[in-house]
């Protein structure tokens, strides 16, 4: 069957559901746990947090979820988004592989992290909250919710990593356009930032401790909740729209995947492209080998635990069971801000330990390089995140040139790279080095891990 480099859905011809994978997996979640008293979290313990709404979808195994009329509205800013076949990256490769990206770069963040954003934003506006707090590594995230919040007339206070706040400004800009006030972390806005600001006047922040500033400002006024960009079951499941349109449109082409890759941070962009064909799977539709990617700097699959652990360094937050490389490991400061979480989604981790993904690592200069192959190829300039699954890809790809295989691989390209420049002229110039993973690190950070008997 003949047909174009992109495939395209129509308004009208967008899922109108998320997919819940709960509903499906063999095996039940192990549920979170209240960081105090370690019994399993109640939905009141999740009050002062989250809006009831989206409480109820972090709990529910109820198979589909309508998206409401005024998130689709928001959704058709820029979806459906388009899948494309990259054939001149095929050629590059001279490869009888098929590779298929399915592109969120269109967003007006320019990643698929809106795709939770807004209906996390509409959530809390029915419910009549005024301001949302958040944590950022990139920016990608805060500047998606800081677009969201201006969708709903909601406030939007973002803490982002010092490292990033002070090496990526132009992030911060976007938030600030869009109504965001952003705050470098640790910040002396809250006593924890100013604790640690104490210690070290240039500390560099990390993602665990933002989520600990963002939550500690949240539980403190009535008026305010917190909102996650990844990890929480709720997230995956928004972002399970890439993933239902991918299936319609490998549909109309007659493709199926035989193997998809996907790069995993916290997991909801993997989560939101691999859950639907998950479904397939189980059904025996199709069978695709689906893959993490992880940078091997930070690791969490393939060398984390899977283990109970906080989702942020104070401790403040439920415990949940995931892979984890302890709530206090800082990873290096690779370029791939997205993909520096000291832990998985727990939806992640339990597929991962239930055998029906796999997972591997690769180095940050393979994945530059692979990137700019893609770039030279098929033109977009991709996010350093994706360039994980793009290297995984075109591993693939080139495995099939030796054994002379057609296999169709599918991916996400889940960021365009236009703000990560600066990072891509460091691998220009020779700059950019392998990180090597350190794992006494690792192994002291998993000792201030609590043990839990479940
Ligand atoms: C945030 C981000 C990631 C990592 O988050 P996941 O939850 O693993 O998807 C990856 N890529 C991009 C472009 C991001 O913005």
């Amino acid at each position: 069957m003949s047909y174009p480099n992109k495939i395209f859905l129509e308004e009208n011809e967008m899922p109108t559901q998320w997919y819940n994978i709960t509903a499906d997996l063999p095996e039940p979640m192990p549920p979170a746990l209240h960081p105090g008293t370690h019994e399993p979290a109640t939905a009141e313990d999740f009050a002062p947090l989250f809006p009831k709404a989206l409480i109820e979808q972090e709990m529910t195994t109820q198979r589909y979820v309508d998206i409401p009329g005024e998130v689709m509205d928001v959704y058709k800013l820029w979806r459906p988004t388009p899948l494309f076949r990259a054939r001149r990256l095929e050629k590059l490769l001279d490869t009888p592989a098929k590779i298929f990206y399915k592109y969120e770069g269109v967003s007006p963040a320019g990643s698929h992290k809106p795709n939770t954003a807004v209906p996390q934003v509409y959530y809390n506006a029915m419910e009549g909250i005024k301001k949302l707090t958040t944590e950022t590594g990139a920016g990608q995230w805060g500047s998606s919710l800081a677009f969201a919040c201006a969708q709903f007339g909601l406030e939007c206070e973002i803490w982002q990593v010092a490292a990033s706040y002070r090496s990526k400004p132009y992030r911060k800009t976007m938030m600030e356009i869009w109504g965001g006030k952003v705050h470098p972390s640790p910040s002396q806005v809250t006593e924890y930032g100013r604790s640690l600001l104490a210690l070290d006047n240039d500390h560099p922040g990390s993602l665990g401790i933002a989520i600990s500033e963002a939550v500690s400002e949240a539980v403190a006024d009535e008026n305010t909740r917190y909102a996650l960009g990844s990890v929480l079951n709720h997230v995956l499941m928004h972002q399970t729209i890439i993933g239902e349109e991918a299936l319609l449109q490998m549909a109309k082409i007659g493709e199926t995947p035989d193997v998809l890759v996907g790069c995993t941070g916290g997991g909801s962009n993997f989560g939101g492209l691999a859950f639907p064909f998950m479904r397939e799977k189980f059904k025996g539709k199709m069978n695709p080998v689906i893959r993490c990617v992880e940078p091997t700097a930070c690791p969490t699959l393939t060398k984390g635990e899977y283990r109970y652990d906080y989702g942020d360094t104070a401790g403040m937050t439920p415990m949940m069971k995931m892979h984890t490389l302890g709530h206090n490991f800082i990873p290096e400061p690779i370029h791939a801000g997205g993909l520096r979480y000291h832990g998985m989604a727990p939806l992640v981790s339990h597929v991962y330990e239930l055998g029906l993904v796999d997972a591997m690592s690769i180095g940050q200069k393979e994945c530059f390089a692979a990137g700019i192959m893609f770039a030279k190829s098929e033109g977009i300039v991709p996010a350093p995140e994706p360039t994980h699954a793009i290297a995984a890809a075109i591993r693939e790809a080139l495995a099939c040139k030796e054994t002379g295989e057609e296999r169709t691989i599918l991916t996400a390209l889940c960021g365009h790279g236009h703000l990560d420049l600066a990072s891509y002229e460091k691998y220009l110039h020779g700059e950019m080095q392998d990180l090597d993973l350190d794992q006494k690190a690792i192994d002291e950070a998993l000792r201030s891990v609590p043990q839990v008997d479940r």
